[in-house]
């Protein structure tokens, strides 16, 4: 657990100094006589200075409560002086008791402790001297909405007490840069207040060009990584981008950034982006309509098709879709009908796009498959599975990339994979060439306001292009 603790008052810097050479007398066990009279009588001096340390005393009990003496009336007596740290002694310093109350402002101690793996609120409070019952009112403020029981590593705890009872006087968890939860103390009991801060919303502008790949040239352009998996995503749909990559291809992307007192804290959507990829050129803009946020191409093409082109993480294609394929298990002339995805046995398998399950269990040869109907005559089948996911059954509806079931080996196979066929109207075609249909276009009343929209963002990316984009983009259009 690590400790920053910070101490209110201007003067207490002062009081630790003068603590410190107390303290420092005591341990190196001068000869007693001199030096503590000096020190007597520049405390007596200033009653001010007394006051401050004597709380700074009792601070420094209340950080080491083993450090529990009877307040002995020898001021610097020999023979207390121990070596070993945690059993040090701490003297009362004699101070006129009536002055020492008149002069006492109440003053508090702030602390910010960071939340560790294990950490709970009553084990890291009471390891501040916090007692149960402050953390007991504490919990009670908190009990509908549980803030604090779901206390997570790298979260901050900032906590004031009071110095002379010693109790606590306000809590403070810091879930993120943004959002904080204050208990105050108020009476006998604790208020809860949610704070959370906005932060303003800049755009920001990036290009990059590939010569190794998204990612590689993506970050040495300073584009960060959670832009580029989005890129990835916004483009994957045209773009394979480990197959169809060229050197020299380019991106440029518009984007919003987050900033906190002026410092970056994070990125928010892309707005805008453009990629060119062997000669042609993409351009994908975001847009919400009742529906949510998608991108679309500047003329209203929805970006996103209304498949996944493979509905499993894969290790290697283990057969290809082949009308005329000897079948392994009974070496005659069987037609291949579904691409053969080789992957760990429990490896997830996501529907290819949404649809209505018309059938989920066990047939011969598949063992356990499921089959959805996509509407508009699309059918996707899913074989030799492991076992199905949960809501996995006939007539439920699915959505594009959800969990359905898990590869196995059950039916007719040689070893775990997914075999996946593609139909449409009846007919199987090859799940890795078939051109997958565009998903929905934008609702007419959607586009009346979405083209000039279109025409502006586009204005605001040409605008923003480096001399050498406007180049490339330039030699493209006149091809
Ligand atoms: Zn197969």
């Amino acid at each position: 657990m690590r400790i920053l603790t910070k101490l209110l008052p201007a003067k207490h810097l002062l009081s630790i100094a003068v603590v410190s050479a107390f303290l420092a007398v005591a341990l190196v066990a001068l000869p007693d006589g001199e030096i503590a009279d000096k020190n007597t009588i520049s405390l007596e001096a200033n009653f001010e200075v007394v006051d401050q340390s004597q709380l700074m005393l009792q601070d420094l009990r209340q950080l080491a409560p083993t450090a529990n003496t009877p307040a002995p009336n020898v001021f610097f007596s020999t023979n207390n002086i121990n070596t070993d740290t945690t059993t040090t002694t701490i003297h009362d310093i004699p101070a006129p008791k009536a002055l020492v109350q008149k002069s006492a402002p109440p003053t508090f101690k702030e602390q910010t402790v960071e939340i560790k793996s294990g950490d709970s609120l009553s084990k890291l409070l009471s390891a501040e001297g916090i007692s149960a019952q402050d953390i007991h009112k504490v919990s009670l403020a908190d009990k509908s909405q549980k803030t604090l029981l779901q206390m997570r590593p790298g979260q901050t705890l900032q906590f004031v007490t009071d110095n002379t009872s010693g109790e606590l006087t306000s809590l403070t968890i810091v879930l993120n840069r943004l959002d904080s939860v204050t208990f105050d103390r108020v009476g006998d009991e604790f208020t809860r207040k949610e704070d959370s801060r906005t932060p303003e919303i800049t755009q920001a502008y990036k290009e990059a060009e590939i010569n190794d790949s998204l990612f590689v040239d993506g970050l040495k352009s300073g584009i960060d990584q959670s832009l580029l998996i989005e890129l990835a995503n916004i483009f994957g749909w045209d773009i394979d981008f480990a197959l169809d990559i060229r050197k020299g291809d380019s991106l440029s992307v518009l984007y919003e950034e987050q900033l906190l007192d002026g410092e970056k804290i994070g990125n928010g959507n892309i707005i805008a982006a453009q990629f060119i990829n062997n000669g042609r050129t993409y351009q994908a803009i975001r847009y919400t309509t009742d529906k949510g946020s998608s991108y679309y191409s500047p003329d209203g093409l929805a970006m996103r098709k209304a498949f996944i082109r493979t509905p499993v993480d894969f290790t290697r294609i283990s057969s290809k879709f082949n009308p005329n394929r000897l079948h392994p298990v009974f070496k005659t002339t069987m037609p291949h009908r579904g691409v053969d995805y080789a992957a760990a046995s429990g490896t997830p398998v996501k529907a290819a796009g949404d649809g209505k399950i018309s059938f989920a269990g066990k047939q011969n040869g598949y063992g356990n498959v499921v089959i959805i109907d996509h509407g508009r005559g699309y059918q996707t089948l899913y074989a030799h599975l492991r076992g199905f996911a949960k809501g996995t059954k006939r007539g439920a509806r699915v959505q594009q990339g959800k969990v359905i079931a898990y590869v196995g080996q059950t039916g007719w196979a040689t070893g775990p994979h997914l075999h996946y066929e593609f139909r449409i109207n009846g007919t199987h075609k090859n799940p890795v060439t078939v051109k997958l249909p565009n998903d929905e276009p934008m609702p007419k009343n959607d586009l009346k306001n979405y083209l000039p929209y279109a025409k502006q963002v586009v204005a605001t990316l040409a605008n923003s292009h480096s001399p050498e984009f406007a180049q490339k983009l330039a030699s493209l259009n006149k091809n």
